[in-house]
């Protein structure tokens, strides 16, 4: 009988803890500093309004992976959702991402597909060849107009740098599209679940082989040695106690507000001006349009620099982040019988499904060294 510590009750440490329960014999304690499971997932129904919140910000599921999207079916029921988001610039309203509807709106014009295509490279800048960062990438696909509209006021104010610091590849989540879908993400799977998703959690860890400790830290478990093997899906820095310095994160926080009826008519709206201080207003009934609400909470997203004490949420991932983190790493492949998982001690931006199929690759990994006799992961498969 092999014992388990799992440090982190989101998707990362609830997946694996329900995968080595159902294909071991073991005993799992997993802990969580927080008050609740579910990570930032959590989600809660405000007592007041009845309106579902998703505490930490909107999560909307999206995924290309059918079996992903079946396996979190198993334990809830995800009800399709499109998310169609509205972005404000000076004073008019624009559908975003950058569509057909975008680009004519903005320009006063009424393009054809073909004509739009032909008018976008007209503005891009073409002698761009290898985007060498974010606003290099945006200057190649979209030209300067629509990039200072759209783009370089929110993420300067997301990500707190000018996005000439930042990678391409953050720009490259986004679609550009020369028709009138104005569906937020290409995934063609995607969903809200019908009771939120911390009963996804609860359901994941219903297990006689779990013990779910909330409220504990990593460094409140005395006797780590007691235990077969450690997960720790939490900050890889924080378990290094920052020993090679903080990894830069940016984290949110929000404003929250209550109103009668509708208060903005869906649920993101992003503001692309800079001089407006939040990035977007989510307002969390619509996001469940199969339920009945008099009143209506949202919450205005503003962006700040992590310090001790907040959350972190998204990964910054500069060129002294990245040098930091090759160190912690190098640093945890020295250690026995500890693996890093999840977003948070890979230092990667991720989506639920990125980290759900990971999770479910690791547990599989991993059960099949326990098995085999053969050494388990330290880290998941992918790229650092
Ligand atoms: N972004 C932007 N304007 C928008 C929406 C997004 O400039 O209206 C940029 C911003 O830098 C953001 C990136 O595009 O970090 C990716 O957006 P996404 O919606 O994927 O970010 P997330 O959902 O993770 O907040």
């Amino acid at each position: 009988m092999k014992r388990f510590l799992i440090v982190g009750a989101g998707f990362s440490g609830a997946i694996l803890a329900n995968e080595l329960a159902q294909n071991l014999e073991c005993t799992i304690d997993l802990i969580d500093e927080r008050p609740h499971i579910g990570g930032n997932c959590y989600t809660e129904r405000d007592k007041e309004t009845g309106v579902m919140v998703h505490t930490y910000g909107p999560h909307i599921f999206n995924t290309d992976r059918k079996d992903i999207w079946d396996y979190v079916n198993r334990f809830i029921e995800l009800v399709p959702y499109t998310n169609r988001v509205k972005i404000v610039y000076n004073g008019a309203v624009y559908s975003m991402p950058i569509n057909l509807h975008t680009i004519n709106q903005f320009f006063g014009k009424t393009l054809s597909p073909e004509e739009a295509k032909e008018f976008i490279s007209s503005v891009a800048d073409t002698s761009i060849e290898e985007p060498k960062n974010f606003e290099e990438q945006a200057m190649k696909f979209i030209g300067k107009d629509l990039y200072k509209a759209f783009f370089y006021g929110y993420t300067k104010k997301q990500w707190g740098c000018e996005p000439t610091e930042l990678p391409a590849a953050i720009l490259k989540r986004l679609p550009v599209r020369f028709n009138y879908n104005d569906n937020y993400y290409n995934n063609p799977l995607q969903g809200i679940p019908r009771n939120g998703f911390t009963e996804m959690f609860e359901k994941l860890l219903d297990h006689a082989s779990i013990t779910v400790r909330l409220g504990v830290k990593y460094s409140d478990i005395e006797n780590t040695a007691a235990y077969d093997h450690v997960f720790f899906t939490g900050p890889i820095d924080q378990f290094f106690d920052y020993k090679y310095g903080r990894l830069g994160y940016r984290t949110v926080y929000f404003e929250k507000g209550k109103a009668q009826g509708d208060y903005q008519g869906n649920a993101v709206i992003n503001y692309g001006n800079e001089e407006v201080p939040y990035t977007r207003v989510h307002e969390h009934k619509h996001f469940t349009p199969w339920e009945q609400h008099e009143q209506t909470l949202y919450f205005k997203e503003y962006s700040k620099e992590t310090e001790a004490g907040d959350v972190p949420y998204y990964p910054k991932r500069l060129t002294d982040d990245k040098e930091k983190l090759q160190k912690y790493r190098a640093d945890a492949e020295e250690l026995n019988g500890v693996s890093f998982l999840g977003r948070l001690a890979t230092y990667r931006y991720m989506d639920m499904h990125h980290v759900i199929g990971e999770a479910l690759d690791f547990s599989q990994q991993f059960t099949q060294a326990v098995q085999s006799g053969g050494k388990p992961p330290i880290f998941p498969n992918e790229e650092a």
